[in-house]
């Protein structure tokens, strides 16, 4: 099945590379790289190039990715980075060195279930700065759940504390948020009487502090995924120039299945599309387009689809079928073509989880 598609091709030296520069360029200010493999879907092929481009931990939200990770020989430091479910905090422990952790019940569950397995698991307090999503809002009840770990969890060690920023509520980490967060932990390390060895200082977006050199002194981990995998974000919406990364590591391809000029407009009475939606359909006459053998199913939303090709247009999907626009495009196109897309987060999580689309590494 060498030439079936869909298929994402993934370049796994670009993605080493930028794992490497990423890696090199933090740890020049003393900041440790928590490869965060889950856009990624967890591929122990791109596990394996966080791992070999120097990360510190291989982190993910998800266990089954940690579990691939694992049995795909690789010998890191695991890291869980969604706060866990008590359903999961058995498995947690078997699999994972480091949690990020926000709740005392699964505090004392997690105790309760390394002290079973003889393990002494590492947790990362979290702490909300503001984006709403996990951690602690009230710091002091935050430094009482650290106290707690500190003092009473013999099979916890409180490595440290962290937060996340951009993800739910859009929020910057800005030098002043960043600032908070040290904070934060100085005020954890006058309740327990010791440092903290880890300040956890978000994600991608935190890498904005690393190149433009404003990153407070104690951050000294940021857990990154988008900012390897992509790259895209920071240029894209910041502005933020990161000359030394590629952007070419992802790459969808899909085969033409029908090719004919019809009308832009359909032809009857409309009702609703095949998820329940009533769609506005723009009459520019009759158009050559292009069928492909790719869906929503397979990437979510088509309209996040970033066509390569001169003049092909998205114009819309089904489960199955993806619409596109070849009117203008500069290309002949052919049944049996192939579309090559670049790809975003969005679609990325989607692309590599599907098993209709096939993955191949270069
Ligand atoms: C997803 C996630 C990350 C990585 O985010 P990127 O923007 O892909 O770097 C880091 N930390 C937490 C808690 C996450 O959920």
């Amino acid at each position: 099945m060498k030439d079936r598609y869909p298929r994402v091709e993934i370049d796994l030296v670009h993605l080493k590379h930028n794992v490497e520069a990423v890696v090199r360029k933090c740890g020049e200010i003393g900041i440790d790289i928590a490869g965060v493999i889950k856009g990624a879907t967890g591929l122990p092929e791109v596990a394996k190039a966080f791992d070999e481009g120097g990360a510190k931990w291989i982190a993910s939200s998800r266990l089954e990715q940690i579990r691939d990770a694992i049995d795909a020989g690789i010998r890191k430091p695991m890291m869980l980075i969604r706060i866990p479910m008590l359903t999961e905090v058995e498995d947690m422990i078997r699999l994972c060195d480091y949690s990020l952790e926000s709740e005392v019940e699964v505090l004392k569950a997690a105790d309760e279930e390394a002290g079973k397995q003889g393990k002494i698991h590492n947790v990362i307090l979290m702490a909300d700065m503001g984006d709403l999503r996990e951690g602690f809002w009230d710091k002091d009840e935050m430094a009482q759940a650290a106290l707690m770990v500190e003092r009473d969890l013999k099979n916890l060690h409180l490595a440290g504390i962290g937060t996340n920023v951009g993800c739910y509520g859009s929020i910057l980490p800005t030098v002043g948020k960043l600032n908070e967060l040290v904070a934060v932990a100085e005020k954890i390390e006058a309740v327990i009487g010791r440092k903290l060895e880890i300040i956890s200082g978000g994600a991608t977006s935190s890498l904005m502090r690393v190149w433009d050199g404003t990153m407070p002194e104690r951050i000294n981990m940021l857990r990154c995924g988008e900012g390897i995998l992509l790259a895209r974000d920071l240029p894209l919406f910041y502005n933020c120039p990161q000359p030394e990364l590629c952007q070419d590591m992802f790459r969808l391809k899909a085969e033409v299945i029908e090719v004919k000029d019809k009308p832009s407009h359909p032809v009857g009475d409309i009702g609703f599309d095949a998820f329940g939606h009533q769609v506005q359909y723009v009459d520019r006459g009759i158009r050559r387009r292009a069928l492909l053998g790719i869906g929503k199913v397979d990437y979510g939303d088509p309209s996040e689809l970033l066509p390569m090709e001169e003049g092909v247009e998205i114009l819309g999907a089904s489960s199955d079928h993806t619409i596109v626009d070849i009117e203008d495009a500069v290309k002949d196109w052919k049944v049996g073509d192939i579309m090559t897309f670049d790809v975003n987060y969005a679609i990325l999580v989607y692309i590599t989880s599907s098993r209709n689309v096939s993955i191949v590494f270069k």
